[in-house]
């Protein structure tokens, strides 16, 4: 059996990346839509072959209660819409596949998992670099010390962004810049590189060379993290230029992704020579992962959970605060 997957909001990820992902995956299906455009509606459903009964508005979502079509809702909605539709979702009695940032407080993230509990269903956070085979690899690397301790880490994500009145820009609807969109894959990569949790963050927002266009969120963002092993990382986000690197500087060796977050093909080499993995499609596998875990009734591993999602987001929040204070922010 396949499970019956909504997607909720017709965005660009959901168009021309989980909606053909999921022409390919084997434990999942696009069984439904939901979305505020009628003419996407009837795109969409002739598109993948989708019936009226299983399209819904914002209106009518919570009918998705008694839609038996549909297993798993996948929120793919801007990053302040998260928690109520995830909420919404498990109201609905549906498992939930959130996109990250999970939500943009961490008090929201908390309401997320504590809904999810409540209706008995699971949550997991859009995490697809989690199932890929490059990052697999240097999570590996890193947790296993495989060069040796991590002692430096340098993790940036960055691109320069199009459309300036686009909801990315709007701190209202992003929870931040940058940071909210990409930052947080640079935390983390440091996170699964090291396998530990900063103890204290450091942070400094960089110039705004075009301040009508970033009234509303940060441009740049830089930050460093202090890990109890005593690795130090060192971070870049911007919405200015662009910037893909996870990279790891060992006692014996080191380790490098570039690209490291994007939809790939990623490109790792290490001070041994080149890393040698298959490419793949990234949402495909994390879906099928997700939905093969639930069909088999097993609880969904700690890595792509909430709590996972959780624990970044307040992370993110930490840097914030950190870059706005000028203080080195102290992590439980
Ligand atoms: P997008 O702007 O292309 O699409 C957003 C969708 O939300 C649109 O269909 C829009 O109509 C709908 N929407 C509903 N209410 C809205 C409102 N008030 N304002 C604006 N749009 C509204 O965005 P996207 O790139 O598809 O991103 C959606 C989510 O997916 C975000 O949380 C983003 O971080 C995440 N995402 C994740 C990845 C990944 O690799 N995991 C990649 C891209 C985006």
């Amino acid at each position: 059996r396949k499970l019956g997957v909504a997607l909720v909001g017709l965005g660009g990820y959901s168009k021309t990346r989980l909606a053909p992902a999921l022409q390919q995956t084997q434990h999942c299906r696009l069984s439904g839509i939901v979305t505020g455009t009628p003419a996407k509606a009837t795109e969409w459903m002739q598109q993948y072959n989708i019936p009226r009964t299983n399209v819904y508005d914002y209106k009518t979502f919570d009918r998705i209660a008694d839609n038996k079509d549909i297993d798993v809702v996948y929120v793919v909605l801007p990053n302040s819409m998260h928690a109520e539709y995830v909420i919404r979702a498990a109201q609905a009695g549906k498992h939930v596949i959130c996109e990250k940032p999970m939500a943009i407080t961490e008090k929201e993230c908390q309401q997320m998992i504590d809904a999810c509990k409540k209706a008995n269903v699971q949550l997991a956070i859009g995490y697809r670099l989690h199932y890929e085979p490059f990052t697999r690899e240097v999570m590996r690397f890193g947790q296993e010390k495989v060069f040796g301790p991590v002692k430096f880490i340098e993790s940036s994500d960055a691109f320069r962004i199009g459309d300036p009145t686009q909801w990315r820009m709007k701190k209202e609807l992003a929870g931040g810049g940058p940071l909210m969109d990409v930052g947080i894959y640079a935390v983390q990569g440091t996170r699964y590189v090291t396998g530990e949790e900063p103890m204290s963050v450091t942070a400094q927002f960089g110039p705004k060379t075009e301040p009508e266009k970033f009234k509303d969120v940060e441009e740049t963002l830089f930050w460093q993290f202090q890990f109890p092993s005593g690795a130090v990382s060192n971070s870049t986000t911007s919405y200015t230029a662009g910037v893909e690197r996870l990279y790891a500087s060992c006692e014996k060796g080191w380790f490098e992704l570039s690209p490291a977050f994007g939809y790939g093909p990623l490109k790792g080499r290490t001070s041994k020579g080149p890393i040698d993995l298959p490419h793949t499609n990234h949402q495909a596998l994390h879906m099928d992962g997700v939905c093969k875990d639930l069909l088999d009734g097993k609880k969904l591993p700690d890595h792509i959970t909430g709590e996972e999602g959780k624990r970044d987001v307040r992370l993110l929040q930490a840097i914030y605060r950190a870059a706005e204070t000028g203080n080195k922010v102290k992590l439980a």
